[in-house]
């Protein structure tokens, strides 16, 4: 630490992106929730010499084109569509913008909300997760703040049903209830829908997941015309050009390759299936999962730490959380067919070396 920084980020803890090897080729790599699949190859296209030329220029910043393309895709208004570097942008936008009455979140969920609060110095309000990490929405009436719920949530893989969200919503009309969507392409119900009934709601999406461009950083938001009026003023007063000019073609070509995303989508979903009653037949306790990846506790045989660092010397990374409570989970994205081959054929020799 410099002798320079402000005192009140002294004791910030900053976000612990899942590792990403240099060597990536030699892993399979079960860590981050990114697709296992290349982008749409419509993609490929793209980079074109008209495209680099057009890189000495800044990039359009209210990206005109590719909202106007999520407008037709998901079926809302421009003026309720917001752009972000990412979806995390969009989150900490959020954060800054609306979080001076506190933060409530569940106790376990994307790691990312309390690094934000704690950034901005704003009151977190965790709420523990029920019984099989169910998230419980009477909890959340009565508390006044900002209402940050992963749906599905992250690393549980449970999602809210449309009901749920809607009676948060209106528990109370003048708090405002952030939905992140960042799993909800493989199989989860999206609340977008809701954002034209009630004014309190961001939903907040990325094209990182269900979209195979983690690499590109593309994130979105859909809310009521005010909401969105709020953190174009934020993102206007903090990084107008977030979105760069070939990052904004990509998400535009990947979110018009609707056959490729289903086709995707469709195979994780079944994947994830076979993930599931694999590692339930070798004594692993896992929820039905509706993101693209899965929770799962280790058999008493196994630690959570220990499994993680077998199959890493073996060259297959997962994710372990060593901070939290939850020493004997491990987090697991859905990969390709051979993927999970892969893992499972490991977790078998660790559990034959065990026994
Ligand atoms: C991956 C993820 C994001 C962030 O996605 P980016 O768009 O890549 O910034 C946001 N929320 C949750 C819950 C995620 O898992």
């Amino acid at each position: 630490m410099s002798k320079f920084i402000n005192n009140n980020l002294k004791e910030l803890e900053e976000y612990t992106p899942g590792e990403q090897p240099q060597n990536i080729s030699e892993y399979i790599k079960l860590n981050t929730n990114e697709n296992p699949f290349p982008p749409s190859d419509r993609l490929k296209k793209i980079v074109t010499e008209e495209a680099i030329n057009n890189l000495r220029l800044y990039p359009d910043p209210n990206c005109k084109e590719l909202v106007d393309t999520i407008a037709k895709v998901y079926n809302v208004d421009k003026k309720n569509i917001l752009i972000g570097n990412g979806s995390d942008e969009i989150l900490g936008l959020a954060f800054l913008g609306f979080g001076e009455d506190g933060a409530i979140y569940p106790k376990l969920s994307y790691g990312f909300y309390t690094v934000f609060a704690d950034l901005y110095g704003i009151r977190k309000k965790e709420i523990p997760l029920k019984r099989d990490y169910y998230i419980d929405i009477d909890d959340y009436n009565g508390k006044s703040g900002m209402v940050v719920i992963a749906n599905p949530n992250a690393p549980t893989g449970l999602e809210l049903s449309k009901e749920e969200v809607e009676e948060l919503l209106e528990q109370d009309p003048n708090r405002i209830v952030i939905i992140d969507e960042a799993y909800v392409d493989f199989g989860g119900k999206s609340s977008i829908e809701l954002t034209k009934k009630h004014n309190n709601l961001l939903v907040v999406c990325t094209f990182s997941k269900s979209r195979n461009l983690a690499g590109a950083r593309v994130g979105f938001a859909i809310g009521n015309e005010e909401i969105i009026k709020d953190l174009n003023k934020l993102k206007f007063s903090f990084n107008p050009y977030n979105l760069n000019r070939i990052s904004s073609l990509f998400a535009k070509e990947a979110l018009l390759d609707k056959e490729y995303f289903e086709k995707c989508s469709g195979i994780i979903m079944e994947n994830r299936y076979y993930l599931t009653e694999s590692l339930r037949d070798l004594g692993f306790k896992i929820n039905d999962s509706v993101a693209n990846f899965i929770f799962a506790k280790c058999p008493d045989s196994i630690g959570g730490e220990e499994y993680y660092k077998y199959l890493k010397k073996n060259k297959v990374l997962v994710r372990y959380f060593p901070n939290i409570d939850l020493k004997d989970h491990v987090r697991i994205t859905v990969g390709t067919k051979y993927e999970i081959d892969r893992l499972l054929e490991e977790t078998k020799k660790m559990l034959l070396k065990i026994s």
